[in-house]
This record gives structure tokens, sequence and C-alpha cells, in this order.
């Protein structure tokens, strides 16, 4: 693969296959510099991979995913994207490959429409819907009270908490990326929405997915759970293996501190 070169030597490559490696990095922001928040993590993930990320709150999970939008510098180690670090990638080709769906998504001030289309270049209404259903994102809008011109955004206070959750999924999704980040991205939602994302992004064939999530039901099905704690990985492996492990994501599920 030759990557095509753009922007001054910045990676924009025809096509993404979504590995992921994080090589002993270590990371604290800016405001604290003598705080690492991330201390020698160390994991993998291969292309079409669903990995679960699951720790404590304050444990680093947010701070290893916005990593992956190279919305930080690390210390030192690396981020890589298919082999590449992550900060040889040019800004525009990353935002729009690497789909982040945070907790409390920001919509822009314009109609669900233009929300979930940003990234798809001037298309029609029905084009939209289109790729959407394409996409399996279909679901996520056409249950909105208002419809897809509603405004959404700074006016769009009429949309609660878990719509403005599904506009995010459905944008990311109509991206088709090739890497997904959930970042407790279903948290607002009620459990048979939670189960339409997990249909959705199990239809996204081969595309790497990242989901920091609470609830046992969706981290069990995950391919691979990486734990997290104070900054460190603890343990990773499928839910049955941890399980029999007896540490520490055994103790998290009997607790019944994954949520
Ligand atoms: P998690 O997602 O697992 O709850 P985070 O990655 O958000 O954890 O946070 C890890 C640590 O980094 C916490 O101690 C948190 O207070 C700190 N932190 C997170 N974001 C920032 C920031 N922007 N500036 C300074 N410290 C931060
Ligand atoms: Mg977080």
């Amino acid at each position: 693969r030759v990557p095509k070169v753009r922007n001054g030597g910045q990676l924009a490559p025809s096509k993404l296959r979504g590995s992921i490696e994080f090589k002993n990095v270590w990371m604290c922001y800016p405001s604290r510099r003598r705080a690492h928040v991330l201390k020698d993590v160390s994991f993998k993930v291969s292309p079409g991979e669903v990995v679960a990320l699951v720790g404590p709150s304050g444990s680093g999970k947010s701070t290893c995913v916005n990593l992956l939008e190279h919305f930080y510098e690390t210390m030192s180690g690396q981020v890589l994207l298919d082999g590449n670090p992550i900060k040889a990638y040019d800004h525009k080709f990353l935002h729009r490959r690497v789909a982040l769906v945070g907790q409390e998504p920001v919509l822009f001030a314009r109609s669900i429409k233009d929300n979930i289309s940003y990234a798809l270049d001037n298309c029609s209404l029905e084009e939209v819907q289109l790729v959407a259903r394409q996409a399996n994102a279909h679901q996520f809008i056409t249950e909105l009270p208002e419809g897809y011109e509603t405004e959404a955004g700074e006016k769009g206070m009429q949309l609660s908490g878990g719509q403005k959750q599904r506009v995010a999924i459905a944008r990311a999704l109509i991206r088709r990326p090739a890497v997904l980040l959930l970042d407790e991205a279903t948290s607002a939602l009620d459990s048979e929405s939670e189960q339409m994302v997990e249909q959705a992004t199990q239809n996204l064939h081969g595309h790497t997915v990242i989901v920091v999530a609470h609830r046992l039901s969706t981290v069990e099905k995950a391919d691979r759970i990486i734990v997290i704690d104070k900054g460190r990985v603890v343990e990773q492996g499928r839910h049955n293996e941890l399980m029999q492990r007896d540490g520490t994501y055994a103790k998290m599920v009997r607790r019944q501190l994954l949520g």
C-alpha cells in the first residue's frame, strides 16, 4: 500500500484497514504536567475487531479514545493507525475515517439532515436517506419526532439527550468509518436503542470498533475486553476468559460496577 501524500506530507491513504496500536504510551494533559493519565499503555486492535474498553471512572478510557482522533499528543510512546503514527495523518482525513461519538455530542445549529450529511458533500434529502439506510443509520433518524428538517444543535433544545445521541450515531455511521469510537455513546439511550446501535455496528463488516461502555450486555459481546485502571492496562481477553481468571474484570462484574 502506498499512501497518498497531501498537505505537506500528511497521510491520506485511499484505504484504511483500521488496525490500531498503542505502544508504551505515556500521557498527561497540558494543564497537569506531572500527573500521568496513561502509564505505559500498550495494546493492539486488529482490523474489524470490536473491542470494549472498560474501567473505573477517571481511569483513562476517554483519553485513549481521544488520542485516536489526535486531539492530544502523547508524552512518549506511539499511537499507530495502520502502522503509521496518528499525527502523520491529514486532520480532515482522520476525522472522516475515524468517527468518534462521545457522551455529550455537539450538534451544529442546522437541520438534522445537515448534521448527519455534512461529510457527504451536498446531497439531497433522498440521497441522505438512501445512504443512511445502506449504512444502517436510518433507524436512528426516522423515529425522531420532527424528522430530518428539524433544527438540531443550539436551537435544537427540543431534542432530548437520547435523540441527539441518535443523530450523532447516524452521523458517524453514515460515513462508513474505518474506525468507529463509541465513548459511552449509548449511555443516554434506552436498552432498545442500545441494541440497535449494537446491530448497526455489527453490520459495519470489517470495520474496527472501540466501545467504552458500562452495560454488561454490550461489553460481554465484544471480541476482546481491555481493562484499564488508573492509567494502566491491567487485563485483556474475552468475557469468559476474564471471568475465569477472576481478576479485576470479574470483580467489577460481580460487584455490578460495569453498570
Ligand atoms: P475515563 O474516560 O476512564 O473516565 P478520562 O480519560 O476522562 O477517564 O480521564 C482520565 C484522567 O485524566 C482523570 O483523572 C481526569 O480527571 C483527567 N483528565 C481528563 N481530561 C482532562 C483534561 N482535559 N485536562 C486535565 N485532566 C484531564
Ligand atoms: Mg470517559
